[in-house]
C-alpha cells in the first residue's frame, strides 16, 4: 500500500513542452522520493480544445521521457456524471447561482463597482426572481453557473475564515475571493476544471498536489470546494514555472519548444532532463 499519492494532470489541448516535462519530472520526482506512486490523470472536459491526437501524444511523450504511470488512466470526459453531481449537490444546498451576464456585463459590472480595483466578479446576494429566471432559461439565454461565496460563507459560518490549506509545507489562509464567483459549469462544458479536478483528486486518493504556481490562486478556491463536499484535503506543492532564457515561461503557443519538436530536432530524453534541471537550479539561484 502506497501512502503518498500524486498525480500529473495535463489537458490535452496542445502538444507538451519543456515546462510541462518539468511539471512532470516534480510530480512523478515527488513520488519517487517518497516511495509513492503518481497517477497520469487526463483532463479533457473542454472539448472544444481538446483533441484526442493531443492525448495520444501526452502518452507517447511521457512514456518518451521514461514516467511510468498506473492503468487505467483516469479520462475525465468518461466521467462527466460524477461532476454534474457534485454541481446538482452544490445546486441542492443552495451554493450556485445561474448567471446570465454576458462577458462584456460582467467587465462593465466589476468596472462600475465603487472600489473598483480588478476584482474578480461577485454576484447578487439574492437570488434572481424565480420566474425571471425560468423565462430567460426558456428564451434559451445563455448562463453559467457559478459558486456564490457569499452563500458559501453563510453556509460555513466562522469556518469559512478558517479555511488553510500547505504550500511546500506552509500553512496559508484559503481567501475564495482572489477568484471570486468562479463559474463552476457552463451550458457547453457542463463542468468545470475546478470541479471535476477536486472531484478527482478526493476520488482516487491524492495525497500530494504538484502543480505550477500559475494554479495557486485555483487553489484557493478547490480549498473551499472540499470543505463544501466533505472531501479530504491534500498538501500542495506548486513550483516557479519554467522559463526561457528570456525569462518568459513556456506556453502552448511556443511550438519550436513542444517535446516532440524536440525530440524531431535529434534531443534525447536526458537531454530534455538535464534542460529541466538545469533551469531548475538557474531560478533557485535567482531566488538567492
Ligand atoms: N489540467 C491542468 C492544466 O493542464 C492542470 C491541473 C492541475 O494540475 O491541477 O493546466
Amino acid at each position: 500500500m502506497n501512502d503518498i499519492v500524486t498525480r500529473f494532470a495535463p489537458s490535452p489541448s496542445g502538444y507538451l513542452h519543456l515546462g510541462h516535462a518539468a511539471s512532470a519530472a516534480k510530480a512523478f520526482g515527488y513520488a519517487r522520493e517518497h516511495d509513492g506512486i503518481c497517477l497520469l490523470r487526463i483532463e479533457d472536459i473542454d472539448t472544444t480544445r481538446c483533441k484526442p491526437e493531443f492525448e495520444r501524444a501526452i502518452y507517447e511523450d511521457l512514456a518518451w521521457l521514461g514516467f511510468k504511470w498506473p492503468s487505467p488512466v483516469r479520462r475525465q470526459t468518461d466521467h462527466l456524471a460524477d461532476y454534474g453531481a457534485v454541481l446538482d449537490k452544490l445546486r441542492d444546498i443552495g451554493l450556485v447561482y445561474r448567471c446570465f451576464k454576458t462577458r462584456k456585463e460582467i467587465l462593465n459590472d466589476i468596472a462600475r463597482a465603487p472600489h473598483y480595483s480588478g476584482e474578480p466578479y461577485t454576484g447578487p446576494h439574492e437570488p434572481m426572481d424565480a420566474g425571471l429566471e425560468q423565462e430567460l432559461v426558456a428564451e434559451g439565454k445563455p448562463y453559467a453557473w457559478r459558486l456564490s461565496l457569499y452563500r458559501a460563507q453563510e453556509h460555513l459560518g466562522r469556518q469559512y475564515n478558517r479555511l488553510a490549506f500547505t504550500d511546500n509545507g506552509e500553512k496559508i489562509r484559503a481567501v475564495p475571493a482572489v477568484l471570486g464567483d468562479v463559474v463552476l459549469a457552463r451550458k457547453d462544458v457542463g463542468t468545470s476544471y475546478h470541479i471535476a479536478c477536486c472531484h478527482d483528486d478526493a476520488l482516487q486518493g491524492v495525497t500530494d498536489i504538484v502543480r505550477g504556481v500559475d494554479l495557486l490562486e485555483s487553489t484557493h478556491i478547490h480549498r473551499l470546494l472540499q470543505e463544501l463536499m466533505g472531501w479530504p484535503v491534500p498538501c500542495h506543492h506548486h513550483h516557479a514555472l519554467l522559463t526561457d532564457a528570456a525569462g518568459k515561461r513556456y506556453a502552448k503557443r511556443d511550438k519550436s519548444l513542444t517535446l516532440r519538436a524536440l525530440r524531431q530536432s535529434g534531443a534525447t530524453p536526458d537531454n530534455i532532463h538535464e534542460n529541466i534541471q538545469a533551469n531548475i537550479l538557474a531560478q533557485a539561484q535567482e531566488l538567492g
